[in-house]
C-alpha cells in the first residue's frame, strides 16, 4: 500500500530536527535559517509576505542539500505513483514526487500545479487556509520554475467537473510542498513546444497564429528535455520492448546470449567504413558488426547465439536511416539442411514482436501517433517470402528495371514495398535468393546457380531492417571467396582458421534496433529512435 490514513507520509526536510539524534540543535537552527532564506529568495524580493514570520513555514520550501545526501532513510512506499492516483483514494493523504509541468497562480490566495511523473499528470491545488496553508506557501508554489522536481503532500479530492489538463481525474489539496531540484527559469526548449505535432502547427498557421516549431538539431542539442515529451517517452519504451521480446523469444528457443569484442585488430570485415584507432601501438578499429565473432561462437559449440550490442559504421551516410553507431540485434545458428531454417526464426520472432508491441505498448504507440501520425503496421501471421527474381519481375511489370544481378536501390525497395502491399496486403516481408555479387564474401552461393546466394533481406514499409544468410563454413572456399572480393586473407586468418577445426553448417542475420522502431512507428528519421544519435555530424551529447 503506497498510501494509508494511519501512516502519514514523512518528508525528510521536515524530519531533520526530530529524527537525527546526532544533529546538534545549533546545526538544525542554522539549517532552518538557511532554508527560510532560500524560500524567501525563491518567492520574491519585493514580497510583503515574510517567510521568516510564517508559523507554517515548515510545510514548504527548498529541501536543503544535506537532506538529499542520503541523510535520512525513507520508505519509498510512502510515495504514491501519479499513475496510481484515482478516486479510491478520496479524502486520503498522499505524497507524490514529480515535475512541476505547469504552474498557474490565481490571485494571491491560490495556485494550481500540474505534476507529471512517467507521463502521468495530476492537478494540485495550493489554496491559502488558516492554520493549514499560508499565503506565503501559495506564493512559493506560484514562484516554482517549470520542470522542477517537487514533493507534494496533500489530500485527494474528486472534482465536480472533469479535469482537462491532467491524466488523473482527481485533485490534490496541497498541505506540504517541497522543491527537491530546481530547474532554471528559462528552459532552452519548452516541453509543450517539443511535444507539438505538425498538424497542430499547421492548423495554428491557418488560424493566423504562430506556434513554436522545435527543429531536429535543437531537440538533439537539448535531448534530455526533448526526451520528456509523450512521443519520446513512447518511442523509447517501445524500443525497450523490442529488445526485450528479441531476448526473451530467443532465450526460449535455446539461443545463448553472447558478448563479442568491439575492439578489433585491423578492420573487422575488411571494409573501409570503419573507425580506426590506435590499440597500444597496433592498428585497430571499432567492430562494424559482430559477424565474425558470432560465427566463431558457432565454431565454439554454442549452437544458437544472439547478441544485442553497439555496431559502428564510419561511412558518410547523410540519410534518414543511417547512423554511425546503432544497436545491432544479431543472431547466428546451426542449420540442419536449409537457410529457410534461419528465415523461420525471423518470421516467428518478428510476428511475436509485433503482436507484443500492439498489445503491450498501446499507450506508447498512441503517444507516438498523437505527435507523429501513422497507420498500424500491416503484417501476416505467416510472413510472406518472395525470391529476388520474383521481386524484380514485379518491378519490371510496372516499368522499373534493375540491372542484371544488381542490388535494389532505396527507391526500388520502396516501390517493391508498395507493390507487395497492394498484392499481398502486408508491409512486412522477406526477399531472398539475392545475387551473390551484392552480398558479403562469407555468403553461401546457391547450390543450383552460383550467381545467386542463400541470403535474404527483410523489409518493413519498403525499407530494409534485416540482412541474413547461410555462411560459407568450408575454409578453403571461404578463402577463395574472400580473395575474389579483394579481401586480404591474412587479415582475417583467425576467423578462417576457426573453420579448420570442424563447424556445423550455419547462418544468421543482423537487425538494426533503431530501424525496427522507426519503421514500425512509421517515423521519418532514425535520429528519432536513437536516444543520443551519432551521425557523421554529431557525436554529442
Ligand atoms: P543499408 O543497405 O541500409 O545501408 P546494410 O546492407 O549495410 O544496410 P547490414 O550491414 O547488413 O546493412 O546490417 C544489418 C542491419 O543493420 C540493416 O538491415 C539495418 O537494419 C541495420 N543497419 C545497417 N547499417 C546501419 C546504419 N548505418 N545505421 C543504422 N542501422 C543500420
Amino acid at each position: 500500500m503506497s498510501t494509508s490514513e494511519s501512516q502519514e507520509p514523512t518528508l525528510s526536510s521536515e524530519g531533520s530536527e526530530t529524527k537525527s539524534k546526532k544533529a546538534s540543535k545549533k546545526e538544525a537552527a542554522k539549517l532552518e535559517k538557511q532554508r527560510r532564506r532560500e524560500v524567501a529568495a525563491a518567492t520574491s524580493a519585493t514580497s510583503t509576505l515574510s517567510v521568516e514570520d510564517d508559523p507554517l513555514a515548515v510545510n514548504y520550501g527548498i529541501v536543503p542539500l544535506i537532506e538529499l545526501q542520503s541523510k535520512t532513510p525513507a520508505n519509498v512506499n510512502d510515495w504514491t505513483r501519479v499513475e496510481a492516483l484515482n478516486d479510491s483514494l478520496e479524502n486520503k493523504q498522499v505524497l507524490i514526487r514529480g515535475r512541476a509541468q505547469a504552474i498557474r497562480p490565481v490571485g494571491k490566495k491560490m495556485a494550481f500545479l500540474v505534476i507529471r511523473e512517467n507521463g502521468f499528470t495530476v492537478q494540485c491545488l495550493v489554496q491559502a487556509q488558516p492554520d493549514l496553508v499560508s499565503p506565503q506557501m501559495v506564493k512559493f508554489a506560484a514562484a516554482l520554475s517549470r520542470e522542477s522536481i517537487v514533493d507534494v503532500e496533500g489530500v485527494v479530492s474528486i472534482p465536480a467537473a472533469p479535469i482537462k489538463g491532467a491524466t488523473q481525474q482527481i485533485e490534490i489539496q496541497v498541505r506540504k510542498l517541497y522543491c527537491v531540484s530546481k530547474a532554471i527559469p528559462t528552459l532552452p526548449i519548452n516541453i509543450e513546444d517539443a511535444a507539438r505535432s505538425e498538424v497542430e502547427i499547421e492548423k495554428a498557421i491557418q488560424a493566423g497564429e504562430q506556434l513554436v516549431r522545435v527543429n531536429q538539431d535543437t531537440r538533439l542539442n537539448f535531448r534530455v528535455l526533448d526526451l520528456r515529451t509523450p512521443a519520446n517517452q513512447g518511442i523509447f519504451r517501445i524500443q525497450s520492448q523490442v529488445g526485450n521480446v528479441f531476448r526473451q523469444f530467443l532465450l526460449a528457443e535455446s539461443f545463448v546470449e553472447i558478448h563479442t569484442p568491439k575492439l578489433i585488430a585491423g578492420s573487422s570485415e575488411g571494409g573501409a567504413a570503419v573507425f580506426r584507432l590506435d590499440y597500444k601501438g597496433q592498428p585497430a578499429c571499432l567492430a562494424q558488426s559482430p559477424q565474425l565473432h558470432k560465427q566463431m561462437s558457432i565454431c565454439g559449440d554454442f549452437g544458437r547465439v544472439f547478441e544485442i550490442g553497439p555496431v559502428f559504421r564510419a561511412e558518410d551516410s547523410f540519410t534518414h536511416r543511417h547512423l554511425c553507431e546503432f544497436t545491432g540485434l544479431d543472431v547466428e545458428m546451426e542449420i540442419k539442411k536449409h537457410y529457410f531454417e534461419v528465415m523461420d526464426v525471423v518470421d516467428k520472432l518478428f510476428v511475436a514482436m509485433f503482436d507484443t508491441l500492439n498489445t503491450k505498448c498501446k499507450k506508447d504507440l498512441e503517444a507516438v501517433a498523437n505527435q507523429y501520425p501513422f497507420e498500424p503496421l500491416k503484417y501476416l501471421p505467416n510472413t510472406l517470402r518472395l525470391t529476388y527474381e520474383e521481386g524484380i519481375q514485379m518491378l519490371k511489370e510496372v516499368g522499373v528495371e534493375i540491372e542484371p544481378f544488381g542490388d535494389l536501390n532505396t527507391e526500388a525497395e520502396r516501390k517493391l514495398g508498395q507493390l507487395v502491399l497492394e498484392k499481398y496486403g502486408t508491409e512486412f516481408y522477406i526477399l531472398h535468393r539475392y545475387p551473390l555479387a551484392v552480398r558479403p564474401f562469407y555468403t553461401m552461393p546457391c547450390y543450383d546457380n552460383p550467381n545467386y546466394s542463400n541470403s535474404f533481406d527483410v523489409f518493413i514499409r519498403g525499407e530494409e531492417i534485416i540482412s541474413g544468410a547461410q555462411r560459407i563454413h568450408v575454409p578453403e572456399f571461404l578463402e577463395e571467396r574472400a580473395q575474389a572480393c579483394g579481401i586480404e586473407v591474412k587479415t582475417i586468418s583467425a576467423y578462417i582458421d576457426s573453420f579448420r577445426y570442424g563447424v556445423p553448417p550455419h547462418g544468421g542475420f543482423g537487425v538494426g534496433l533503431e530501424r525496427v522502431v522507426m519503421l514500425f512507428c512509421g517515423l521519418n528519421n532514425i535520429r528519432k529512435t536513437s536516444l543520443y544519435p551519432r551521425d557523421p555530424l554529431r557525436i554529442a551529447p
